[in-house]
């Protein structure tokens, strides 16, 4: 494998290829090479006689507050990776090279950058075309691998090609997971033990959503609701988007609203309120015409397959308990509920048994409709006495199910 840094020196080994008819697949990455950037150069060795490979960071694609200067980087690993592939060239220019003093252009697609990940990143794109279409010009591929992990990425770099009468092939190929099923991506090195685990969470929304879609499902705003619970539940709190789109995307249709295109969906988040009965809610910003609006809505009940998963939802608050509440734990006021422990997100009715850790029965409490989801413990026994330090077991049996669950008071 030969490592190229010059475009000059590139264009003469294109050129050398050309002469001799042969075809020429290209892979460009920004390096910190994996088994995605691995799987689109064994496809280029598979389907053509020579692969080339790029290893770029591209400052155009990073947004200023961006991570262009923290992108991992590692050349010396991408080598033996690469030659490992297969890869016969692996290009590495320089930012000197690729944008010299005076460089003034950009490649702009329009219609299918806008939204998406477009919207959260003004500009990327741009800079993801212009890069691209520089490198097509310096290695002049007869097929270009892409990965569908940047799914986005591929329709604009396609819809650029068609656009342009460029004279290659853009092959999408599909995204490498590790085992556990997170897609592999050389930014998960940013990414704490915990951090890593919760990342889980999108692996697990998107498997569910695919799920529903294969059992029939096709309203998106019910794939989209149940998608929104796993994500909050593996606490990715910063959602930018969930968008369910046709295939093929041409940024035409507004994907939330397809396919229906003249209803509203009226989404209650039930997650993060508990609502009662009598509450009022107001709809602001709806899509009124004039008097003849008719708005009805349904209430489908409990569902009990739902209320059973949302019995993992159950917390302590606050745990652990510190002689006097500390006021720590968020949603706690440490004045008004000294010496009382909450159990919170409980369902409709149910009974909480409160144990110690030998098994002794403590205290059993009672949550009723129209309790709001919350009981309140006086941290007092059957008989009224003081509970002392320790660890407690508490169980809560519901009509959906019974979870249990430990907490600590330290007097
Ligand atoms: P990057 O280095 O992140 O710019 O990625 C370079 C190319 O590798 C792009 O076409 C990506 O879509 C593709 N790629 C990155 N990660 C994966 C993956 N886990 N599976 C498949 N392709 C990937």
């Amino acid at each position: 494998m030969k490592i190229i840094r010059s475009i000059t020196s590139m264009r003469n080994r294109i050129k050398e290829m050309r002469k001799k008819a042969k075809t020429i697949g290209f892979a460009p990455t920004m390096g910190c090479l994996h088994q995605g950037h691995i799987s689109l150069a064994h496809q280029s060795v598979k389907e053509c006689d020579v692969t080339v490979m790029s290893i770029y960071v591209n400052p155009m694609q990073f947004g200023p507050r961006e991570d262009y200067k923290k992108y991992p980087r590692d050349l010396k690993k991408d080598v033996e990776l690469a030659k490992k592939a297969g890869v016969d060239y692996l290009f590495v220019p320089s930012d000197k090279n690729m944008y010299p003093e005076g460089f003034s252009s950009k490649v702009s697609v329009t219609n299918v950058t806008e939204r998406l990940c477009g919207a959260s990143r003004p500009g990327h794109f741009e800079g993801v075309t212009t890069v691209v279409l520089k490198l097509f010009n310096i290695i002049m591929p007869d097929t270009a691998y892409f990965g569908q992990k940047d799914a986005q990425q591929a329709i604009v770099i396609k819809k650029m090609v068609k656009d342009l009468n460029m004279p290659l092939k853009i092959k999408t190929l599909p995204i490498v997971r590790e085992d556990d099923g997170l897609a592999i991506s050389s930014r998960n090195s940013y990414l704490s033990k915990p951090q890593r685990l919760r990342a889980l969470s999108l692996y697990q929304a998107l498997s569910k959503a695919r799920q529903m879609i294969q059992q029939g499902e096709r309203n998106p705003g019910k794939i989209i609701f149940k998608m929104k619970r796993l994500l909050r539940r593996g606490k990715f709190v910063k959602i930018d988007y969930i968008v369910i789109v046709d295939v093929p995307y041409d940024g035409s249709s507004h994907p939330e609203a397809f396919p229906y295109n003249h209803a509203w969906f009226f989404r209650v988040d039930t997650a993060d309120t508990n609502y009662q009965n009598g509450d009022i809610l107001t709809i602001s910003g709806a899509p009124v015409n004039g008097a003849d609006d008719v708005f009805s809505f349904k209430v489908d009940g409990i569902n009990a397959s739902l209320a059973q998963a949302e019995l993992e939802d159950i917390r302590v608050v606050p745990d652990p308990y510190f002689g006097r509440a500390s006021g720590t734990s968020p949603g706690w006021e440490a004045s008004k509920y000294e010496h009382v422990i909450q159990f919170q997100n409980l369902p409709d009715k149910c009974s909480v048994r409160i144990y110690t850790i030998s098994g002794d029965l403590v205290r059993t409490l009672d949550h009723n409709p129209g309790d709001g989801g919350t009981v309140e413990w006086d941290m007092l026994s059957e008989d009224r006495l003081s509970i002392s330090s320790g660890i407690y077991l508490y169980h809560v049996e519901s009509q959906y199910g019974n979870h249990v669950g430990r907490f600590a008071v330290i007097k």
